[in-house]
């Protein structure tokens, strides 16, 4: 970038700063779009007038609510409730929701950023929110996760409505909470429509949604290696997180030939280098979904070595898939994983690569795809869900399935477009600026709003 370029980049960085004090994550994620979108915006003067990135920094609507609610013993628990709207220009707003200690303002609205673009790539006519609550449903019984859910929906649902915000899940926000959240909204409103995703089969959800987010990213790495002529086959891959998406990357790992040899919680990862095939995964599921247990009792079951409080990226493999939270890699971890012949790395979850993490995979131009491409999947099945429920029909699984590989092709190929450089396909750009331009131009058709 020459200097001119890089001084704008800065000078807008300082007043995203000075305007949104603190949200750190909301920061990094800005400056890694912008650092694509004002070059590109310099040589397109009409988003330059109409201040389009300007606008697409500050969320249409946020939403910040008290989520009192009663624990088993009888005593009164309180937790914070936000919403963020960040972008309608091309459909209803669309996020997931958030339910871990961490959460924040600047954490969701860095995630709302992201799924303002990553909707837009999906080609589905999606526009971007996330929300959530510092609420911690691990530890918590049943019906304490169900009363916080109500309280929870007794005020999002006056904000959320199927052509208004479709909320999802995320962290903390599986099938069990979808359920509780959507029998509340229901109540409420005495009516049942498509208002969230991520639903039962049996009511309303789409086949292929719990698997979606993993199945695409693997979708997507599997394009980047085809760019090499190359596959998963026989290719050792370290995945990190045990939960939704790092399960069904696993699945998909296996089914084409790949052999997965770590997964992690919070606490720590396992390495098995006999792999994790398709009886021990189930073991995984039932043990984390189920049981809600540690990823530790996978190493006493199975004879595996356990790291505690470390993350899986000095193991030595060729395909390296984060599917756990933000800024899990960090440089020293990208480049071990680069000297240890590690070429891919596809991102499950959003933003786990730092930005000097980043920089070290675009320099040793290795097959980098960044979540907002990799992790696409996930909302591109809910807005599929959305279609089903609109059309009050359900498409088979491997109606969807197909769906969602042509999706992630078109991804892959829009990223190409707009990313591809001397020698090298630089995915960050290419996924920044694809996502951009769809969105840039329905703000302009539609004026100043
Ligand atoms: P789950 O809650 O199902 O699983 C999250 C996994 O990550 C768990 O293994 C969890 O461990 C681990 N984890 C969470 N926080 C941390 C942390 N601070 N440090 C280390 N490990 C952590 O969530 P999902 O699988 O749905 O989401 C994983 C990632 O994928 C997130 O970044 C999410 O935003 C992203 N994503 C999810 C989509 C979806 O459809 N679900 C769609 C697109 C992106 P523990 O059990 O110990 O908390």
């Amino acid at each position: 970038m020459t200097n001119v370029m890089e001084q704008k980049v800065q000078s807008f960085m300082a007043r995203v700063i000075a305007k949104n004090s603190g949200e750190v994550e909301f920061h990094q994620a800005v400056h890694e779009v912008v650092e694509s979108l004002i070059p590109f915006v310099e040589d397109n003067p009409q988003y330059k007038e109409a201040k389009i990135l300007e606008r697409m920094v500050e969320p249409e609507r946020v939403i910040l609510f008290r989520v009192p609610w009663i624990n088993d013993k009888g005593g009164v628990e309180l937790n914070k409730g936000y919403r963020i709207e960040m972008n309608s220009a091309i459909g209803p707003y669309k996020g997931g929701l958030r339910f871990h200690p961490t959460v924040n303002l600047g954490i969701l609205k860095f995630l709302a950023f992201e799924q303002v673009l990553k909707n837009s790539l999906t080609t589905l006519p999606m526009g971007g929110g996330k929300g959530g609550s510092d609420f911690d449903p691990k530890g918590k019984s049943d019906n304490e996760v169900m009363r916080f859910c109500q309280s929870f929906m007794t005020e999002l649902q006056r904000h959320i409505g199927p052509d208004t915000d479709v909320p999802a899940g995320d962290i903390g926000v599986g099938g069990r909470e979808i359920g509780y959240l959507f029998g509340q909204y229901k109540r409420l409103r005495n009516e049942f429509t498509g208002v969230l995703t991520g639903k039962g089969l049996e009511w309303g959800g789409s086949l292929i949604r719990p698997e979606a987010t993993g199945y695409g990213n693997v979708y997507f790495a599997q394009e980047m290696l085809g760019t090499r002529k190359d596959s998963f086959k026989g290719k050792l891959v370290a995945i990190s997180g045990s939960g939704n998406v790092a399960q069904y990357a696993t699945e998909k790992v296996n089914n084409l030939g790949g052999k997965v040899v770590t997964l992690s919680d919070s606490t720590g990862f396992i390495y098995d280098p006999d792999g994790i095939d398709a009886e021990k995964l189930a073991w995984v599921m039932e043990l984390k979904n189920v049981k809600r247990g540690r990823i530790k009792e996978y190493a006493d079951k199975f004879g595996a070595q356990y790291f505690e409080s470390e993350r899986p990226w000095g193991i030595k493999v060729d395909v390296a898939l984060p599917c756990a939270t933000q800024n899990e890699i960090n440089d020293e971890d990208a480049q071990t994983l680069i000297d240890n012949g590690c070429f891919c790395i596809s991102e499950g979850a959003n933003m786990p690569s730092t930005p000097e993490a980043i920089k070290i995979y675009i320099d040793s131009k290795i097959l980098y795809g960044p979540g907002k491409a990799a992790n696409a999947g996930g909302v591109a099945v809910s807005g599929l869900e959305m279609s089903q429920n609109s059309m009050r029909l359900s498409w088979s699984r491997e109606e969807v399935d197909t769906k969602l590989q042509s999706i992630m092709v078109n991804i892959h190929e829009n990223c190409m477009k707009w990313g591809t450089e001397e020698e090298f396909i630089n995915y960050v750009k290419g996924a920044n600026i694809a996502g951009f331009v769809k969105v840039a131009d329905a703000m302009l058709a539609q004026g100043v709003v």
